[in-house]
């Protein structure tokens, strides 16, 4: 018996993605390349229910791009508490204020352009390209790779250039030449949906007629791991210093760094004594408490926190220096935080954090 050769790829994805794909996201309305750019960035290294409620905050506040150049970014920041990696929300702003000052307020629809914005690599402007501009160009975001890498069987580990360069001819070879945006979606979809990371639904896929991994039965096995390093713990004490008055005092972080432009709370090492350091940044004293540590993970180390709440005796006579620090009472200011600053503050708000110190 003969067997007929599977139709090409993108014919099945498009098909399937005809029957069963996502058209109602929020960023697949009133697509625009600006809708589209910042659909992009939230989703990286974020899944799709989180960033729907982000995705729709954001474009109630800054509907085009002019209004998010011309925000402050505190403002920004703000919006993008809890989603992580700051940066990208930095990258944005900054991005936003070049499309403003270099191309007249207008989102260039020009490979080439898209990818000298801060923040746009290749394959995000390969997405707004396809997707709002009407181009065809590959895509090679973590979900593309998962698909491509297994469907064809591809060994090694995707931060490799040589595998990366393997994977970025697949997403060439694939892309059709009609309906690209639509092709663009499916991919993606594919790879968020059925073709998941540890539970792939092979029987359900449509390009799994040719697929080498569930051919195999390893599909696991692709992409290939990041080769383990063990990363480093940090310790630092978080203050949680409250006014007589009630609110607590925050300080904003340097622009670069670390949740750069954010507002944190007094940062110490673990052996500089808190009394020592109130004594010289406020001139007061306190009653201090040590509460509940907590871990926050960062892609190259963990940050071991200690907090510690101190109860100023007095209100500090000492002037804050300019706007960048203030008392905290969880009004309804739009500070962007980073998200153990902004866990300790809200347990701070609901009281809980001070019926649980450490046992000594
Ligand atoms: S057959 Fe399975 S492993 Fe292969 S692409 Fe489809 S879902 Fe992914």
């Amino acid at each position: 018996m003969t067997r007929t050769a599977p139709q090409h790829f993108s014919t099945r994805l498009l098909d399937w993605f005809d029957r069963h794909g996502r058209k109602n996201l929020p960023w697949q309305k009133d697509i625009s390349p600006y809708r589209v750019w910042v659909s992009e960035i939230m989703l990286q290294q974020t899944q799709v229910s989180t960033v729907i409620p982000y995705f729709e905050r954001f474009m109630a506040r800054f509907p085009d791009v002019l209004s998010l150049a011309d925000a402050p970014q505190d403002e920004v920041l703000a919006l993008w508490t809890g989603l992580g990696y700051y940066a990208r929300a930095r990258n944005l702003h900054r991005a936003a204020q070049q499309v403003r000052d270099e191309h007249n307020g207008d989102f260039p629809c020009d490979l080439e352009a898209l990818q000298q914005l801060p923040g746009i690599g290749r394959s995000t402007a390969g997405a707004i390209f396809s997707i709002a501009c009407g181009g065809r160009a590959p895509i090679l975001d973590g979900n593309v790779k998962r698909v491509l890498a297994r469907h064809a069987a591809i060994d090694g580990w995707p931060g490799q250039k040589a595998v990366e360069n393997q994977l970025w001819a697949l997403s060439e070879q694939h892309t059709p030449e009609q309906r690209v945006a639509d092709y663009t979606q499916a991919i993606m979809d594919l790879g968020a949906s059925l073709c998941s990371r540890s539970r792939p639904q092979c029987s359900e896929c449509p390009v799994s007629e040719d697929c080498q991994a569930y051919a195999t039965g390893e599909q696991t096995r692709y992409p290939g791991k990041k080769p383990k390093k063990t990363i480093p713990v940090k310790q630092c004490q978080m203050l949680l210093i409250e006014h007589p008055d009630g609110g607590i005092l925050l300080e904003k972080r340097p622009p670069s760094g670390i949740w750069g432009g954010l507002w944190s709370l007094p940062e110490l090492a673990t052996d500089t004594d808190p009394g020592d350091f109130l004594q010289q940044r406020l001139n007061e004293s306190g009653d201090s408490t040590a509460l509940t540590p907590l871990r926050h993970t960062f892609s190259h180390y963990h940050l071991d926190i200690q907090p510690i709440h101190i109860q100023l005796h007095r209100a500090p006579t000492l002037i804050m220096e300019d706007q960048q620090a203030l008392w905290y009472n969880g009004g309804p200011q739009q500070l962007g935080l980073a998200a153990p600053v902004k866990k300790l503050l809200d347990s701070w708000i609901q009281r809980d954090l001070l019926t649980n110190p450490m046992a000594d």
